[in-house]
């Protein structure tokens, strides 16, 4: 089937063969589809979506458009793996990773860089001074090989076409699609060669899918497609109406995540990192099952075996693990409450754009970010707070960033009632 042939197929509603969206995809890749039938064919699929069948072909085309790895197989261990569906102040990875590999399991993660207004863990890697994120694969094997953990960024051969589809999907407003979103993630994880894999599905406004119902199909499509390759995959569906942690930006966040493997750092953060270490170790060789893995991950925090194992880890890929020499800003801003109450709500996608708008994110592909600048949050939802006391403090490059943020920073909050309480934990689907 020629490209205009297939994309009028779907912007019709027909059902696309395996065979066609193989060749639609492996055209794209080598160019021969251009971006503009891409473009078409993405838009079709976001008002029509994809059956399961079309979800796993898309799936298995982009992971047939280069290279796989098998980690586990190389290891000769079970590795787990953990993706975070796209979150704001989500650093989880950076502290979960020193947990697991300080229990004892391989932890080899390929990560990303942010997407819209949602960060991405190399972005926030790279804010360690001389922090490498590219190893190539035999590196980051070998890595893990010798001490437990690597994080890189995905090589430019293992499923390219995700990450021109990617780069497509984020200019031509079709990234929110379910099925798109979990053929991404998945043919990613699948390629990466993991055992197992807990996904992190965040919902609320400051995710890409806003309500419980959509996450909820997200994680089935995403569950289902991994069974479907071999794969472990647990899915925790988690807050995100408001930022994960304190800390927004880069080098902000990572600060957050290394207190919080030091056994301190925010309650939010901490126990989401605890959950997700005990899903991991529940589902890797140790034999242990979740309750186990969580008083594993406890102990880890408060032993020093992960501030250990973080420093490893960051020596490793060249940087310098002391918090103390990450970047920060000149100027630090300090936002007074304008009235007495409780937080009731702290709008996610809003401090985002705070952040981003100070430097600390992209909104063109490739443009260098500030790793020093973003917001901490010292007080969220359910929080009380007096007026005239701080509520956020604005780390800035200079005092006319951190005026204009002040007033946006306030708009994402709204203080008034005590709220009612919301679970971070919305459902978990294994
Ligand atoms: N993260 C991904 O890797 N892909 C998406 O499409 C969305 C979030």
């Amino acid at each position: 089937m020629h490209a205009a042939e297939l994309i009028e197929h779907k912007r019709n509603g027909a059902e696309l063969s395996a065979a066609d969206l193989r060749e639609f995809i492996a055209g794209y890749v080598r160019g021969a589809v251009p971006d503009y039938q891409a473009a078409a064919f993405l838009m079709a699929v976001w008002f029509r979506g994809l059956t399961p069948a079309e979800t796993f072909a898309l799936t298995d085309a982009m992971v047939a458009s280069g290279e796989t790895v098998d980690l586990a197989g190389r290891l000769g261990r079970r590795v787990v793996d953990k993706h975070s569906t796209g979150g704001v102040g989500d650093k989880i990875t950076i502290a979960v990773g020193p947990v697991v590999a300080a229990c004892g399991v391989p932890f080899g993660k390929m990560s990303g860089r942010g997407l819209g207004h949602t960060g991405g863990t190399l972005d926030k890697l790279e804010s360690i001074p001389g922090f490498r994120v590219e190893l190539t694969t035999d590196e980051l094997v070998e890595q893990v090989r010798e001490i437990g953990i690597a994080v890189a960024g995905q090589t430019a051969d293992l499923v390219p076409a995700d990450k021109r589809l990617y780069a497509l999907r984020d200019v031509t407003a079709t990234i929110d699609q379910v099925s798109l979103i979990a053929a991404s993630i998945m043919s990613k994880k699948i390629a990466a060669g993991a055992s197992a894999v807990v996904l992190d599905v965040k919902v609320g406004e400051g995710a890409f899918m806003r309500t419980v119902d959509d996450a909820r199909e997200l994680a089935r499509e995403m569950h289902a497609l991994g069974e479907q390759a071999g794969m472990d995959v647990v899915c925790v569906l988690t807050d995100m109406d408001q930022p994960l942690g304190r800390a927004v930006g880069n080098a902000l966040e990572v600060r957050e995540a290394w207190e919080t493997v030091s056994g301190r750092g925010p309650a939010d953060f901490r126990e989401l990192v605890v959950d997700a270490a005990g899903q991991l170790l529940a589902l890797s060789d140790l034999g242990v099952d979740e309750e186990e893995g969580r008083l594993r991950a406890e102990q880890a925090l408060g032993d020093g075996s992960a501030t250990a194992a973080y420093g490893r880890w960051v020596r490793a890929q060249g940087g310098d693990p002391d918090p103390d020499r990450l970047p920060s800003a000149p100027v630090v801003r300090l936002v007074p409450a304008p009235a007495t109450g409780y937080v009731r709500k702290l709008a996610a996608r809003e401090v985002a754009v705070v952040a981003m708008e100070l430097g600390a994110g992209r909104e063109v592909a490739g443009e260098p970010i500030d790793h020093a600048v973003g917001v901490v949050c010292l007080r969220k939802r359910g929080e009380e707070v007096a007026a005239g006391e701080p509520l956020a403090e604005i780390h800035a490059r200079d005092e006319a960033a951190a005026e204009a943020a002040e007033a946006a920073l306030l708009a994402a909050y709204e203080i008034g009632d005590e709220p009612e309480p919301r679970p971070l934990v919305l459902d978990v689907i294994r």
